[in-house]
């Protein structure tokens, strides 16, 4: 996977309407007034690019010209990220123009930036996972930075200054507060808030281990149940197929999955469908855990908690119900394939970006087997005292070890505090801090 720098202080921004022009309609000027400035205030430049604001009409004509502004704004080596301006349901439409034009696909290999959006965004999503580039579903331009209130929405705002260099997750948490979807988005509505409710559940550990992890990867179920069928547009699912879009089932092997519903707020029916439709995939067979969004105004909250423990049908695998990501506000940003670490114990889902970095062990949390294998549960580190839920039960030494943290190795205080090794045989190699980095921290 390609890894997109952060946005830094002076960036240009692009804006890109990829599904819906609504954009460009009048009713939404104020919502570009409101997100330029807000850009603005970070010290980012948005860039609008030439199609974006042309409006329902041209654009649903146009699904080319819309490919064609993604595809500018890779090519723009001053552009450092694109923001979808909102959903909608044909972005689908934009899959020939993009992924038979090499030139494209060679721009995002060489020139990856920060891409984030959500809802029918899913399909670029997918489009970029399968071109080999990890984007972010979260925040889009009239949703989030366009919010009408006086502030965006403080969880909603942290998640877009996540994206800001040196201000990365390290851990998504709950949000304490959910709000009302608005009836009224209108200009007139501009400076009053949502109404909010104090969030009483959190995160909700529907069946399975308490802690779990994996790559994520997922999107919106009703994108989703439109890739695998006819479901709205005839012509969809060949497009998709053509186009390799849902990932294969070996792809989905250890990953988490993550899911959530859209604004038209699925009847319990119909939800049951959408997940038995990646039942069918054998998604549920494979995938390491589930993450699923809270419902938009927690409509059906309980029927979709006890459809998916019916359809998913096997206790053992994890479901962590009513995350704040998707339609539901707040939003976080959920970044395809990052290894996330699930702690319900927590409550909490650590970003893997944030785990202690092992500079010749670039791997050490998937495959390498130079360190003995990471363990992901509950423990006392031995050496800081914390409590971690990430760590070693294996070191050269002369104690009995059970638990020494990442971070404890990587800084290299477990090496001195029990003199000891996380490695027992390595061939001489001639640099020396590499010799120290491999058998001492592990660095
Ligand atoms: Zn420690």
């Amino acid at each position: 996977m390609k890894y997109a720098r952060k946005l830094r202080k002076g960036d240009k921004v692009a804006i890109v309407s990829l599904s819906s022009g609504m954009l460009g309609e009048d009713f939404c000027s104020h919502n570009i007034e409101i997100g330029v400035k807000r850009l603005k205030d970070y010290g980012l430049e948005p860039v609008f690019m030439p199609n974006a604001l042309k409006g329902i009409e041209y654009l649903q004509n146009h699904p080319e010209m819309r490919a064609k502004d993604l595809k500018d704004a890779f090519l723009d080596d001053s552009i450092a990220g694109i923001i979808c301006a909102i959903g909608g349901d044909d972005t689908y439409r934009l899959l020939p123009y993009l992924m038979e034009d090499e030139e494209f696909i060679e721009a995002v290999n060489k020139n990856p930036k920060l891409f984030t959006g959500f809802s029918d965004t899913t399909i670029n999503h997918l489009m970029f996972y399968k071109l080999g580039l990890s984007t972010y579903y979260g925040p889009n331009f009239i949703c989030d930075l366009g919010e009408i209130a006086d502030e965006m929405l403080p969880y909603s705002r942290e998640a877009f200054e996540s994206y800001l260099e040196g201000n990365e997750y390290s851990e998504i948490k709950s949000s304490q507060v959910w709000y009302e979807e608005r009836q009224d988005f209108s200009r007139n509505a501009i400076g009053t808030d949502r109404k909010s409710h104090k969030e009483e559940r959190g995160f909700e550990l529907l069946q399975g281990n308490e802690i779990f992890q994996g790559e994520l990867l997922g999107g919106c179920l009703e994108s989703f149940y439109d890739i695998l069928t006819v479901n709205r547009y005839e012509d969809e699912k060949e497009l998709c197929e053509k186009y390799g879009l849902f990932p294969s089932k070996e792809e989905w092997r250890g990953k988490i999955l993550f899911i959530e519903t859209c604004e038209e707020k699925p009847e319990p029916k119909l939800f049951e469908k959408e997940l038995i439709a990646l039942k069918n995939r054998g998604v549920f067979d494979v995938v390491n855990g589930v993450l699923v969004g809270k419902p938009q105004d927690e409509t059906y909250y309980q029927e979709y908690k006890d459809i998916l423990i019916n359809v998913v049908d096997n206790n053992e695998l994890p479901i962590v119900f009513n995350v704040n990501f998707g339609h539901a506000t707040p939003r976080c940003a959920m970044q395809y394939g990052v290894k996330a670490v699930v702690d319900m114990n927590e409550k909490k889902i650590f970003i893997n970006n944030n785990l202690s970095k092992f500079k010749y062990h670039p791997n050490i949390y998937d495959t390498d087997k130079v360190i003995d294998k990471v363990i992901y549960g509950e423990e006392i580190c031995q050496c800081c005292g914390n409590k971690v839920s990430v760590y070693v039960e294996n070191m050269y030494c002369e104690p009995d070890i059970y638990c020494i943290c990442m971070e404890c190795i990587s800084n290299g205080k477990a090496a001195k505090k029990f003199e000891g090794e996380f490695i027992q045989y390595a061939e001489d190699v001639a640099d020396k801090n590499k010799m120290n980095g491999l058998l001492k921290d592990a660095h």
